[in-house]
């Protein structure tokens, strides 16, 4: 990926932008564009040497992407401009979803607005060979803090061990405990089970939260064909099917 190429959170943005003015291309001047160049912009997940050009992102920039996606649909009559394969994708997502793509457009901007991807780390996933995820990355990162809230883990962990007796993997039943003795007594992690873009919108509560062991956990996150996020009922199910169905 070239250091200018649009990302997908970008493009969530953009496509967004392009559907609730009905599918049609924004001009430059538009108020609406100059604020989104603005936002781009200031996203932590731009390259500085990128972001040394005054024209990356520029109101120009994001005029020529919402032409990109207008014409790109298929309501447009004319020629589709050659885009690329990422925003024919976000085309297809917002045709296909798009009560669900603007609430992930809205949740990351307010987000982004309120500076709350500031000083996120990178997660080990986004520098995977094939690390897609058509959420983009910023929802994800916001997650996987909020996963590692000491406190909130701890509450979880209590919850869990009042109503259950044991701290084991909801996936695969691993118990640290039990494997590594002392060393792993109360040890597990914690995974955010619903979606992301309805976890950018509020706080955490505990019943949004499941306990994982490592393993089970790095695989819920691990990006593949376009996700970058899945529950514990969908990888035991994934399970299911690698050993065979049993
Ligand atoms: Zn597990
Ligand atoms: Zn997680």
């Amino acid at each position: 990926m070239a250091k200018t190429d649009w990302t997908h959170d970008e493009l969530i943005l953009a496509g967004a932008l392009v559907v609730r003015n009905g599918w049609r291309e924004l001009r430059t001047a538009d108020h609406e564009v100059v604020a989104l160049s603005v936002l781009l912009r200031s996203l932590p997940i731009h390259d500085p040497d990128a972001l040394a050009d005054p024209k990356f992102r520029s109101p120009g920039s994001v005029s020529r992407k919402t032409g990109d996606f207008a014409s790109n649909h298929r309501t447009y009559a004319g020629k589709p401009t050659r885009c690329g394969e990422a925003t024919r994708l976000m085309v297809t997502e917002f045709t296909a979803r798009e009560t669900e793509m603007l609430e992930l457009a809205r949740t990351i901007e307010e987000n982004a607005l309120s500076g709350r991807f500031e000083g996120l780390p990178f997660e080990p996933e986004e520098v995977e060979e094939e690390a897609s995820g058509l959420e983009g990355v910023l929802l994800a990162r916001l997650v996987r803090q909020r996963e590692r809230d000491p406190k909130l883990r701890r509450k979880k962990i209590e919850q869990v061990l009042r109503s259950r007796g044991s701290l084991d993997c909801e996936v695969c039943g691993f118990n640290f405990g039990r494997s590594y003795g002392p060393l792993g007594g109360a040890y597990i992690e914690v995974h955010h089970v619903t979606p992301l873009h309805v976890v950018g919108k509020r706080e955490t509560k505990l019943g949004d939260l499941a306990c994982l062991c490592s393993n089970c956990h790095r695989m819920c996150h691990r990006p593949r064909n376009g996700e970058r996020w899945r529950t514990p009922d969908a990888l035991r199910r994934m399970m299911r099917d690698a050993a065979g169905g049993v």
